[in-house]
C-alpha cells in the first residue's frame, strides 16, 4: 500500500527520463560490398535543453549509452564531442517527455571522415572570444510568437534553434548600440512585414569591438527572411557595409565571434554569409509566397568576398 502510494506520489512528481545511444558514421571513407562499415559507439557529452537552457547533461558510456532524467516537458538533446575537437560534429535532435516514461532519443553523429561540410575536414577550432550577456526579455509570449512564426514560414512546430547551418552577418543602420537593444527588446511587429515576433540577433558587435550577446543560441531569432529556422544572427552597429569594414576593432572581434561560432558548430566558411545573400543560400526556404525573394541591402556580395577572406585567415591564425 505505502509503496503504491509512493508509485505515484514519484509519477505525479512529473519526471520522465532521455535515453538512447549515440554512434558516429560514417566509419570508413568508402563503403565497399562485403565491407560493412557500420556506425560506431561514442562516449559523447549529452545535454538536454528548453528554452535554450540546459536542464540535464550527461556522459554517455563507452558502448553510447546514456541515459537522464528531466521535468515532463519538450527538450532539444544534443551530443557533443568530448575531446573538445570538431569531430565528430554536434548532433540534436528534439524530443517530447512524458512524466513516469522513457523517450528513446539515439543520436547519430557525423564523423566527418567523408568531409560532409566539403572542403575536407571541418573548421579549424577555435578559443570563444569575451562576450558581454545582455539579454532581451524572452518571455513565452514571446516564444509562442516565435513557435507560431516557424509554423508559418517553415512548417516547423517550435522556437528553439536546433544545429544551425548558416551564419548571417547584418548592419544595423542605427549608430549606437543601446538602440540596437531597445529596438531588438521591444517585441514590437517590424515595420516592414508587420509581423511578431519582433526582429531580433543572437549578438551584436559594437563599434568598439565588444560582443554582446542578446538571445540564447537554443532560441531562434528572426533576422533574415527564409534563414531563421538555422541561422545564427550577428548584428553589426553601424551605417553601412564600409563603415563595419574599416572599422578595424569592431571587424576584429566579429571575426573572432564568428570562427567560434564556426567550430563549435561545424559550419563551412562558404555559409557565413551576409543578410544580401540570403536568396543565394542553399538553406533558403520560404513557405509565404510574397517573402521567397525578399532580403536586405546590408552585407553585399562583395562586402562578405572581402569578409570571407579576412576570415579564412583569422580562423586559421
Ligand atoms: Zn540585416
Amino acid at each position: 500500500m505505502l509503496l503504491a502510494l509512493l508509485a505515484i506520489l514519484v509519477a505525479g512528481s512529473g519526471t520522465g527520463s532521455i535515453a538512447g545511444r549515440v554512434t558516429t558514421a560514417p566509419t570508413c571513407p568508402v563503403e565497399q560490398e562485403g565491407h560493412p562499415c557500420p556506425p560506431r559507439p561514442y562516449a559523447a557529452h549529452v545535454t538536454a535543453s528548453a528554452g535554450g537552457r540546459e536542464v540535464a547533461a550527461a556522459d554517455a558510456a563507452d558502448d553510447g549509452r546514456y541515459r537522464m532524467e528531466v521535468p515532463a516537458g519538450d527538450y532539444t538533446v544534443c551530443a557533443d564531442p568530448r575531446s573538445g575537437s570538431s569531430f565528430p560534429r554536434q548532433e540534436c535532435r528534439d524530443a517530447h517527455v512524458d512524466a513516469g516514461r522513457d523517450t528513446e532519443v539515439d543520436l547519430v553523429m557525423d564523423s566527418g571522415i567523408r568531409g560532409a561540410s566539403g572542403g575536407g575536414g571541418g573548421p579549424p577550432r577555435a578559443e570563444r572570444p569575451p562576450i558581454v550577456s545582455d539579454p532581451i526579455p524572452f518571455p513565452a509570449r514571446r516564444k509562442y510568437e516565435m513557435r507560431l512564426y516557424a509554423r508559418r514560414h517553415y512548417g516547423l512546430d517550435r522556437y528553439t534553434l536546433v544545429h544551425p547551418h548558416v551564419i548571417v552577418e547584418h548592419v544595423t543602420a542605427t549608430s549606437t548600440y543601446r538602440a540596437t537593444w531597445n529596438t531588438f527588446a521591444s517585441d514590437a511587429p517590424d515595420p516592414e512585414l508587420h509581423e511578431r515576433p519582433g526582429t531580433c540577433s543572437h549578438f551584436v558587435v559594437d563599434p568598439a569591438g565588444q560582443i554582446h550577446q542578446l538571445v540564447p543560441l537554443g532560441l531562434m531569432c528572426r533576422h533574415a527572411v527564409g534563414l531563421n529556422w538555422t541561422a545564427i544572427g550577428i548584428e553589426h552597429v553601424g551605417l553601412s557595409d564600409g563603415q563595419v569594414m574599416g572599422d578595424r576593432a569592431q571587424l576584429a572581434a566579429s571575426l573572432k565571434l564568428t570562427c567560434w561560432l564556426r567550430s563549435r558548430y561545424g559550419i563551412a566558411l562558404r555559409n557565413v554569409i551576409g543578410h544580401n545573400e540570403s536568396l543565394s543560400s542553399p538553406y533558403h526556404h520560404e513557405r509565404v509566397a510574397r517573402l521567397r525573394h525578399q532580403t536586405h541591402g546590408d552585407m553585399r556580395h562583395a562586402t562578405m568576398t572581402r569578409y570571407r577572406a579576412a576570415l579564412r585567415r583569422a580562423c586559421a591564425a
